[in-house]
């Protein structure tokens, strides 16, 4: 018998074309996860605690927190 060994984070995404830099998102976030690089805003996803609140104020619904899932090993089981 094999079991898959699976990680899993939470990832906040900016959509950009759809985003019209209102910056609303990057004022709210309480730990500043949220940034404007050349024109485009970007996320430290080891600073977001997933608090949701940039998908709610967005007016544009430009963010979406996803769920990142990835294989760490598989397990082989003999019983
Ligand atoms: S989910 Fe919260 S902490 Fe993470 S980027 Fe959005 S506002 Fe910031
Ligand atoms: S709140 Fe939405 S539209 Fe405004 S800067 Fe953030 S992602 Fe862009």
């Amino acid at each position: 018998m094999q079991v898959q060994l699976f990680n899993s984070k939470l990832e906040v995404k900016i959509d950009n074309e759809k985003c019209d830099k209102c910056l609303i998102c990057v004022k709210l976030c309480p730990t500043k996860a949220i940034y404007l690089k050349k024109d485009e805003l970007e996320v430290n996803q080891d600073l977001c605690i997933n608090c949701y609140g940039c998908v709610v104020v967005c007016p544009r619904k430009a963010i979406a927190i996803k769920r990142i899932d990835s294989v760490l090993g598989y397990c082989t089981l003999t019983i």
